[in-house]
């Protein structure tokens, strides 16, 4: 059996090889000193999330952040950028979402178990909380890619010996609880996070904060360079992911005073983190030399926020081998070689003879509706138009506003037939978001025997992967700002799925009109009153739909072959983590 090298490639036999080493949970092997040393001690960037998407069945993850964080990860991998991440081991998960039939979501906890999938390390660090000492402990993952590249994932948890009860519930649930509850998650992974770094002698070069929920580590580099505010700005990167005010992470200083016992003074706190609560957001821009948001139009948003900021801007990706499905691999992998660890091969698409393109695609929608008709019990029909939208069921993302006029919407169907299937958990406490899947169910309802719609329960990345690989058309009407970047349409794009989306996020770096997909509504700086904007919405939302979607579908096959050409060749060799992850390196981490 042989192994590879995870510094430089190589391919080594491990009986023969004398360079080895023991690193976290496993042993490597490595081609010469060289690359043990610069492995073992090398310099590494330390990534920080407060959620990871590593695998569907480890339920550390609810929603676009946490699959970035992983495409982050299976980039890195391939690429061998030297990281290692961070994030809580939320043993309990987000949410398992049951759905009664009316509609209305009921959540259970979505317990998973770490021993088959890593391993628990020896070392544990301690932190204050309440002033009670916590014991925090280690779980890996290693993520491998088949460049012999290597990514050690540290999963945080409090669920360890000499922790009383309350304790040990920290790392239980992701985003659950009150603010006190997130406070004290917040305080494991930046404070414990930093500590567990230095219990593993990991060389940290960059502290990267992915969204503001880690930035209490900068406290813990401030106490530790004497207050030098200036040395931790040097080595700390934050990517700022909201694109409104109300969003940030805020703690009122009360109940940091009660949780957190820090050795940064009060006024200093006060100083980087805001002088009324402590804004998460500000404390992580204040101390980092780079911040950036992921699209240009999040940038402008973030700007506007915090004027007298350099917030810079790399535009997000997907992780091009992960979110292509089965069919897909297959073709690229025959006619655009080496497409996986270089996705702007995708470039070349049009060496991809058309009928095979389409018989890829419809495997892969055949795969998707066996998917629905085994959890839900309804046969979708394989030939009719079939649009997407799973994603967090939140208001911003408006679900339901493709049944804003159901007269609209018999007419349009009128002109071919057109099926729905949704997807999306809500927050526990997100009433609005509960409400809008039971108005989804309400409108199947009333649709019935004209649509057909479909709500599949727990949606997960695994359902994310046959649905944004299995539809027709991927829909998206999020209302703008509110769209930082979005990525599902990204995956989308590598299966030769059409995005039909408001331009909001992504999408307005993403969008040629009739080219690359179709937009919905005006770009934002095309129209400032909201009424304005919201007649444009529905009006393209119905019109393109009736007079260019659907005939283009039915009626014009080649000319849809073509948009699905363009939405690999000109979408997805673009919006990836592998671009996405030389940009980071060459921009924020060198
Ligand atoms: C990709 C993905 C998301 C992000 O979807 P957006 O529509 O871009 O917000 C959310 N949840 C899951 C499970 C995903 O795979």
């Amino acid at each position: 059996m042989s192994v590879k090298d995870p510094v430089c490639g190589m391919p080594l036999e491990p009986s023969k090889t004398q360079f080895t080493a023991n690193f976290l949970s496993r042993q490597y092997y490595f081609d010469s000193e060289y690359c043990l040393s610069s492995f073992i001690e090398g310099t590494k960037i330390a990534y920080f999330s407060m959620e990871i998407g590593i695998n569907t069945d480890m339920h550390t993850y609810s929603g676009g952040l946490g699959v970035l964080a992983g495409d982050v990860i299976r980039s890195s991998a391939d690429l061998k950028i030297p990281l290692v991440a961070l994030t809580l081991f939320s043993k309990k998960g987000f949410l398992k979402q049951k759905l009664t039939p009316d509609g209305w979501q009921m959540e259970f906890p979505n317990e998973w178990d770490p021993s088959k999938f890593m391993k628990l390390l020896p070392e544990t660090v301690t932190v204050k909380i309440e002033g009670r000492d916590v014991r925090i402990g280690v779980w890996v993952y290693e993520q491998e890619s088949l460049t012999g590249g290597t990514i050690p994932v540290l999963f945080l948890t409090t669920d360890i010996e000499g922790n009383v009860q309350e304790d040990k519930e920290i790392t239980d649930f992701l985003y659950g609880g009150d603010e006190k509850y997130r406070l004290k998650q917040e305080i494991v992974l930046g404070i414990g996070g930093l500590r567990i770094l230095d219990a593993l002698k990991i060389n940290v070069k960059k502290y990267h904060m992915n969204e503001g929920h880690s930035s209490l580590l900068t406290l813990e580099l401030l106490k530790n360079s004497n207050l030098n505010a200036d040395k931790v700005k040097n080595r700390c990167v934050f990517t700022t992911h909201t694109p409104v005010a109300a969003a940030f992470d805020k703690f009122s200083y009360d109940l940091v005073s009660e949780v957190l016992e820090s050795e940064v003074p009060e006024e200093i706190l006060k100083e980087f983190g805001g002088s009324d609560r402590l804004n998460m957001t500000l404390l992580a821009l204040n101390l980092s030399k780079y911040t950036n948001g992921v699209t240009e139009a999040h940038m402008e948003y973030s700007r506007k926020l915090f004027p007298g900021y350099h917030i810079q801007e790399i535009t997000n990706g997907v992780h091009s081998y992960t979110w292509t499905c089965l069919h897909f691999r297959k073709l690229f992998d025959k006619y655009i070689p080496r497409w996986a660890n270089e996705p702007e091969l995708l470039v070349r698409v049009d060496t991809i003879p058309e009928e095979e393109l389409w018989e890829a695609h419809v495997k892969a929608k055949q795969d998707l509706l066996d998917f629905v008709h085994n959890s839900s019990g309804v046969q979708m029909d394989i030939d009719a138009l079939t649009l997407g939208f799973a994603r967090r069921a939140t208001e911003y993302k408006r679900a339901t506003m493709i049944f804003s006029d159901l007269d609209k919407l018999k007419e349009v169907k009128s002109q071919g037939k057109i099926q729905f299937i949704f997807a999306g958990k809500a927050h526990p406490k997100d009433e609005l978001g509960k409400n809008l899947i039971k108005d989804i169910f309400a409108f199947k309802d009333r649709l019935k025997g004209e649509v057909e719609i479909v709500y599949l329960e727990n949606y997960n990345m695994e359902m994310a992967g046959k649905l944004t690989s299995g539809v027709d058309v991927w829909l998206n009407t999020p209302m703008p700002p509110y769209e930082a970047s979005g990525t599902s349409g990204m995956k989308a794009a590598h299966n030769g799925v059409i995005n039909f989306s408001v331009l909001d996020g992504w999408w307005i770096e993403g969008c040629v009109e009739g080219l690359t997909g179709w937009a919905i509504g005006p770009f934002p700086d095309q129209v400032s009153d909201e009424q304005e904007r919201r007649k444009r919405e529905i009006s393209d939302l119905y019109n393109k739909l009736e007079f260019l979607i659907i005939p283009k579908f039915y009626q014009q096959r080649d000319d849809w072959i073509d948009l699905m050409k363009n939405s690999i060749g000109k979408v997805a060799y673009y919006f990836n983590t592998h671009r996405m992850m030389q940009r980071y390196a060459t921009d924020a981490y060198l």
